[in-house]
């Protein structure tokens, strides 16, 4: 998965590999093999992507720590098993397809060969014939009929087979798809399935000219804690505010898992008004929670997010508004948190 080999020979493969070690020694990062995949992969400077998500990160001053490192692995080469299924599954499925067509094709010459044999038969039967040639022909249409019956059920049998074989790997390359466009976490669609609803939604709404608006959500102080409660209680939180944003969801909107501690919905046919009283809605929901450490049943206080909400303009790519839109999470964190921002002035919820 990691670079081809071929990039690894010689003394640049050493190095890139000597700095890659040094890279997770400097930010701390544990030397796990996938951690380790991920720093040669961005010294061999051979996945684009990767590189601009690493040195936006440097930039940005935020740690490159075991958390971003893993997220960067998930991200980069997460899907690597479901495509690998999705494209042997894809070969299956084409071959027994090949093999319905060719049953079928065979079903289509014993047809025809049996339609030729009554053609006949008729023909001759026509004729005036006497008993014996009658007799005859009766006896070969038995047993024509007779092989075509035969026929026709081992047919039955093979196309029976292949449909249930067919219906196997129909199942299995969906749930492969679902598996790829789910965040396996919490559950919700993940970073791919939001940008191809995202880019589906902004055409929409503009072939039917109706607002959208889109919505980030970001959990407050969420390395605190998880700092105090540890990681496995971080994961509980996410959960949590998972199920707390598809409760606060209408049906046509779509939940995402945008990044670590970041969720984002989109939501169609929505007003920035209307969207600004359900986040907040779902923001008064959220901090008035009682959490509860699972494992332990003490008492976890509160948690809070910050959230931006901006809506669709003419001119806006899906990228601007997801900037519009974090611009919005930004001031509502500057603000001072638990709060609300829209890019719709004067709206804005406090708490
Ligand atoms: P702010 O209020 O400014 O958002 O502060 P913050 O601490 O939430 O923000 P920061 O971006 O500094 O920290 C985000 C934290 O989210 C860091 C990381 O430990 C945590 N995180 C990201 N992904 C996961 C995850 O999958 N599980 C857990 N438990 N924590 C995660
Ligand atoms: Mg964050
Ligand atoms: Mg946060």
């Amino acid at each position: 998965m990691v670079a081809s080999s071929n990039a690894l020979t010689g003394p640049k493969g050493v190095s890139a590999a000597q700095a890659a070690l040094q890279q997770m020694l400097a930010n701390g990062v544990t030397p796990s093999s996938s951690h380790y995949e991920v720093w040669l992969e961005y010294e061999l400077k051979s996945n684009p992507a990767l590189s601009a998500a690493i040195d936006a990160r440097k930039s940005s001053g935020s740690a490159l720590d075991d958390d971003f490192t893993s997220q960067m692995h998930e991200q980069h080469f997460g899907n690597a098993s479901a495509s690998a299924q999705l494209v042997v599954t894809g070969e299956r499925l084409a071959r027994d397809l090949n093999q319905v067509v060719s049953f079928l094709r065979q079903a289509e010459e014993k047809s025809g060969d049996y339609g030729r044999t009554l053609e006949s038969a008729a023909t001759d039967l026509n004729r005036g014939l006497d008993t014996e040639q009658i007799r005859q022909i009766v006896s070969s249409l038995a047993a024509a009929t007779l092989d075509m019956a035969n026929h026709n059920q081992h047919l039955n049998q093979q196309l029976s087979k292949s449909s249930r074989e067919i219906e196997t790997l129909r199942s299995s390359l969906e749930s492969v798809r679902v598996e790829s466009l789910t965040d396996a976490l919490t559950g919700l669609s993940n970073r791919r399935m939001f940008d191809e609803t995202l880019r589906m939604r902004i055409e929409e709404a503009r072939a039917q000219k109706t607002p959208l608006c889109l919505m980030l959500c970001d959990i407050d102080h969420f390395k605190r804690f998880n700092d105090t409660w540890g990681h496995h209680t971080g994961d509980q939180i996410l959960r949590f505010l998972a199920s707390a944003m598809q409760a606060h969801a209408r049906p046509d909107f779509l939940v995402a898992r945008y990044g670590g501690e970041e969720f984002a919905m989109i939501m169609p046919r929505v007003s920035v008004q209307e969207a600004a009283k359900l986040a907040d809605a779902m923001r008064d929901a959220i901090q008035a929670k009682r959490l509860r450490r699972r494992s332990t049943n003490e008492d976890l206080g509160q948690v809070t997010v910050s959230l931006g909400v901006a809506q669709l303009t003419p001119s806006d790519t899906p990228q601007g508004l997801i900037e519009r839109s974090d611009a919005c999470l930004y001031s509502s964190k500057r603000g001072g948190r638990n709060r609300v921002t829209t890019d719709a002035a004067p709206v804005l919820y406090v708490a």
